[in-house]
């Protein structure tokens, strides 16, 4: 499996890029900014991007959806209850910033346990509600992202529209907490980290 992190925009968002190295088929995760970025490292790996999931509709997550799109053709993914999210710069909170984000609609809508695949690999989409009510973590054998659910040492904000912490920490225990030790978190911020990590060191997870 390919996989590529960059960081993206001006809220340093994670932009993850994914590959079946056999069919150079290829998943982008949260394209949040900088496009001639993520374009550059989709010419060098030579893939032909299936698919554009996004974690959740908040404008630092779905920044160059638009220009990404019209290049590469690719299916935009995203959860039913985040859908509204993307057309609408009030709900993706980008009228908050000097650039208001509306980007084109989804093709597909996600509920819990779909998936999505390219070549040999299969993500599942797990519906983590919290950070808002469409939050979702994408799920593969020993991977997870898990855009702004649960950060290195933190969680993410619930005082936004559509925010509960209660909701929050339900979906970090029921569908994070309950993979193995050694499964790999790509959140939307920050570094990577593990599930044995936050489980034991994680403040807001051990109250
Ligand atoms: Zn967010
Ligand atoms: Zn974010």
């Amino acid at each position: 499996m390919i996989l590529k992190s960059l960081v993206v925009g001006e809220l340093e968002t994670n932009c993850y890029i994914l590959g079946d190295e056999n069919t150079n088929e290829g998943i982008i995760i949260d394209p949040g900014g900088d496009f001639k970025e993520i374009e550059k490292v989709l010419e060098e790996l030579h893939l032909e991007i299936k698919y554009i999931v996004l974690t959740h509709g908040h404008g630092d997550h779905i920044g160059v959806l638009a220009e990404l799109k019209k290049k590469t053709c690719a299916q935009i993914l995203i959860h039913k209850e985040d859908a509204e999210m993307l057309s609408d710069p009030v709900k993706n909170l980008s009228i908050l910033s000097y650039t208001p984000i509306s980007v084109p609609e989804a093709d597909r809508l996600l509920k819990d346990e779909d998936k999505i695949k390219i070549g040999k690999i299969e993500l599942e989409v797990l519906h983590t509600p919290g950070h808002t009510q469409g939050s979702i973590s994408l799920w593969t054998d020993k991977i997870i992202f898990t855009g702004d659910l649960i950060f290195y040492g933190s969680v993410g904000r619930t005082d936004l529209p559509g925010g509960s912490y209660q909701k929050l920490l339900r979906s970090i225990q029921d569908k994070i907490l309950d993979k193995e030790d050694d499964t790999i978190i790509y959140p939307g911020h920050g570094p990577s980290t593990t599930v044995g990590e936050e489980r034991m060191n994680n403040p807001f997870l051990n109250l």
